[in-house]
């Protein structure tokens, strides 16, 4: 890979370096942020990040990543929403390495680092089980310490791209405690191993992204531990490092925005007065959105803590991209409910699947109802319930 240190260039330099660099390498003919990029397609585009030194801005240069200064990870991702690329499958740098770096053995940085940033392992995430998604304490997949390996039995579910992914990092159940967070162990999970079995779930979006992983006598080794065994919930809990930019970005929120002007236009309302009502409603919370996005990229620049802030723009964009996309439908009419793009209307989206494709946008990473509850301790101190 090549290794160059970007943070010397200046924030123009970088941008239209960053710029080219994107315009020539993202082969993908998905240009859309709502879409994933999986498969070969997803790792292809990493690994090209990865061979020409473009690859994990936020994950520090000692570690291979390009360690960027906040700003240039601003410009880094204003820059991917610029060109419009799909999401890859990405959950080891997102999720896992955060982890690494912070409860990983010297052994298990050397391993998995480097892997993860050449994209030749993908991993996914097992901590959702079918008694335990909100209330993810009270998962039951047990580990039996054996010495020297784990012992593992029962059932993730809704595991993103289990199908597409050749490790699982998951959290397990080795003993049984007063409290339930307590007691649970973080693993990482060769997903070849005997006794795994993936069944993928196909969504009403069409698509089989999600999976339920089961584990029948699964032998994982001891060297596959992360921290210390019970301490899983609070090595669980360190995932989210680095997305800082992303999480609260009003990206999708915009598209959705596009497409209802596109729908409008297609169906000749442009001077429609309820359509424009419609219209400037919606625009308005993409403008609310973007600015209060940028006041809080600005504190977190200056060093200021921003995560709450962050976590209520993600909130509020998730939802009000559904407002946009149930006011396409009521605007698509008979329209809305065809599957696949509409050519017929001279439109490239399919407004059917933009429906359904924002539906788990405020479920997963905690669902909208749980973010308020943490937001009214957190950011509002307000009491338990
Ligand atoms: C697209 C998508 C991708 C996902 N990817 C993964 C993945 O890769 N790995 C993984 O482990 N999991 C994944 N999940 C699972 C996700 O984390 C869970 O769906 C989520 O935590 C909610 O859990 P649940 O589905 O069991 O719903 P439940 O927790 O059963 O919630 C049902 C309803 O009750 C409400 N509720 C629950 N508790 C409270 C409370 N205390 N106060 C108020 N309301 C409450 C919820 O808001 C929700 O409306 C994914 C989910 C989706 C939709």
């Amino acid at each position: 890979m090549t290794r160059i240190d970007r943070n010397q260039l200046n924030d123009d330099e970088f941008r239209l370096q960053l710029r080219a660099w994107i315009e020539v390498n993202y082969l993908s003919p998905l240009r859309d942020p709502m879409r994933r990029l999986t498969g070969d397609e997803a790792r292809q585009w990493l690994k090209a990040q990865h061979r020409d030194g473009w690859r994990a801005p936020a994950l520090p240069a000692e570690h291979g990543g390009m360690g960027l200064s906040l700003r240039k990870q601003l410009i880094y991702q204003q820059e991917l929403e610029r060109f419009r690329v799909a999401r890859p499958m990405d959950m080891g740098l997102r999720l896992l390495a955060p982890v690494l770096l912070r409860y990983g053995t010297t052994e298990q940085k050397a391993i998995h680092l480097p892997r993860i940033l050449s994209a030749q392992d993908v991993w996914c995430q097992g901590y959702s089980e079918p008694n335990a998604g909100s209330d993810l304490a009270n998962l039951r997949t047990a580990a039996q310490d054996r010495g020297d390996h784990f012992v593992v039995n029962g059932q993730k579910t809704w595991t993103t791209m289990a199908s597409d992914s050749n490790m699982i990092f998951m959290l397990v159940r080795t003993c049984v405690e007063e409290k339930k967070q307590q007691g649970i162990t973080f693993l990482l999970v060769d997903m070849a191993t005997p006794g795994i079995r993936v069944r993928p779930i196909r969504t009403l979006a069409g698509e089989e992204h999600f999976c339920e992983v089961f584990f029948d006598d699964v032998a994982v080794p001891r060297a596959n531990l992360v921290g210390q065994v019970g301490d899983g919930w609070a090595v669980g809990k360190a995932l989210l490092g680095f997305e800082r930019f992303s999480h609260g970005s009003p990206e999708l929120l915009r598209h959705a925005l596009l497409v209802l002007q596109r729908t409008g236009a297609a169906l000749g309302l442009r001077d429609d007065e309820r359509y424009r009502d419609t219209l400037e409603r919606h625009a308005c919370d993409v403008s609310d959105a973007s600015a209060l996005y940028e006041q809080v990229c600005e504190t977190a620049l200056a060093g200021g803590d921003a995560d709450d802030d962050f976590s209520m723009l993600k909130l509020f964009n998730a939802e009000a991209t559904q407002r946009i996309a149930e006011a396409v439908q009521e605007l698509a009419g008979q329209h809305g409910g065809l599957i696949g793009a509409a050519p017929h209307l001279g439109l490239p989206d399919d407004l059917e699947w933009l429906y359904m494709i924002t539906r788990p946008l405020t479920i997963f990473g905690g669902t909208a109802q749980v973010q308020r509850n943490l937001l009214a301790a957190r950011a509002l101190k307000l009491p338990k319930t």
